[in-house]
């Protein structure tokens, strides 16, 4: 399905002329010139020309038609831990799920329903004080369950598509859809979610005692944060691993550790990150990352994939 609001099909800024006061009439809060920079991890980039932070779905469906009639691009920021913004900005709508409505999260028997801007943290504590185990591997992943599922998130213990039974979405044209079975496809840090605006999930689970589930979730959470840079916020995960391997071993391997561009350098503990100072410009990550890039494959004949998607 071609639509000229996807994310990753955008319209080019050309072809949205972002007519002064075009969401006026709808009564909702849409800020201009909003930076974007705050809501990333990195720190980085420019601003959105229109943001807004819906209150519930009837808004956001507002939102989604008026962005779809007028072909002008709308994406989604979650906790953004996994985007970078280029230093122009974003030439379109953004939107963040902080409403109520997005971030409630309940236990259903063996099941936790999330919605789609619930931190992913809140929900996997939720899981194991109700007693359900399978989400506590995910601790310590930054973000939303937006951004994990449209990345199929998790690592070496599995991913959060193993748990998923059915996802909640608004489409690019502003209707709403339910999708389970064989609707859902997950891959390694992939989901066919990405053309979507995901409204909430189900993730189906299963009974553990609670203290059981946390000790584990505790040992889980001391080897996740052994395995990011600590005392630094403003970083981002470079590449996916590749299958049988892991960037980080690559990029070792490929003596990359040490490559800097301009304010963002690899971080030389933990080589499959990249740590921004504070006058860092996006162009300087975009350089790192291609820096690295070509040096894993020149070296050792990988081509890594990006994991971080560039706005
Ligand atoms: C320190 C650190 C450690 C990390 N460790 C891991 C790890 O172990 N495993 C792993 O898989 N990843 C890891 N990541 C990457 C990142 O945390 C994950 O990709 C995370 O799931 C992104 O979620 P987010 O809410 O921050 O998404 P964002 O960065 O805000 O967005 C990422 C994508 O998701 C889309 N999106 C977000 N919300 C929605 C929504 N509601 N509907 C539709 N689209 C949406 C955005 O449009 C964008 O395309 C790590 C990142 C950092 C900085």
């Amino acid at each position: 399905m071609t639509d000229p609001t996807s994310q990753h099909g955008d319209a080019s800024p050309d072809s949205s002329p972002a007519l002064p006061g075009c969401f006026d009439d709808l009564g909702l809060a849409v800020s201009t010139d909003e930076p974007l920079a705050c809501h990333t991890w990195l720190g980085i980039g420019g601003a959105a020309r229109f943001f807004c932070e819906p209150v519930d779905v009837g808004a956001l469906t507002k939102i989604v038609r008026r962005c779809h009639q007028l072909s002008m691009p709308l994406r989604v920021i979650g906790g953004g831990s996994n985007v970078l913004i280029d230093s122009a900005g974003f030439d379109g709508m953004v939107v963040r799920l902080t409403g109520p409505e997005f971030c409630e999260i309940r236990v259903d028997g063996s099941a936790i329903l999330a919605g789609g801007g619930a931190k992913l943290v809140h929900v996997v504590t939720a899981a194991v004080q109700a007693g359900l185990t399978g989400l506590e591997t995910l601790v310590g992943i930054p973000g939303t369950i937006g951004g994990a599922l449209v990345g199929n998130a998790g690592g070496r213990a599995g991913d959060i598509s193993q748990h998923v039974r059915e996802v909640t979405v608004l489409t690019r044209t502003g209707e709403l859809d339910v999708r389970s079975g064989s609707d859902l496809s997950f891959a390694s840090r992939w989901s066919n979610l990405d053309d979507t605006i995901i409204l909430s999930c189900r993730l189906e689970l299963e009974e553990e005692p609670a203290e059981t589930l946390t000790k584990r979730m505790q040992k889980q959470w001391i080897m996740e944060r052994a395995d990011q840079p600590s005392g630094v916020r403003t970083v981002a995960m470079m590449f996916k691993d590749p299958p049988g391997s892991t960037a980080e071993s690559l990029i070792s391997q490929a003596a990359a550790k040490e490559c800097a561009v301009g304010n963002a350098a690899v971080v030389s503990s933990h080589a499959n990150f990249v740590v921004t100072k504070p006058q860092c410009s996006s162009d300087d990550v975009r350089s790192l990352l291609e820096q690295v890039r070509s040096r894993v494959r020149d070296r050792l004949s990988v081509d890594l994939e990006p994991q971080i998607e560039v706005w």
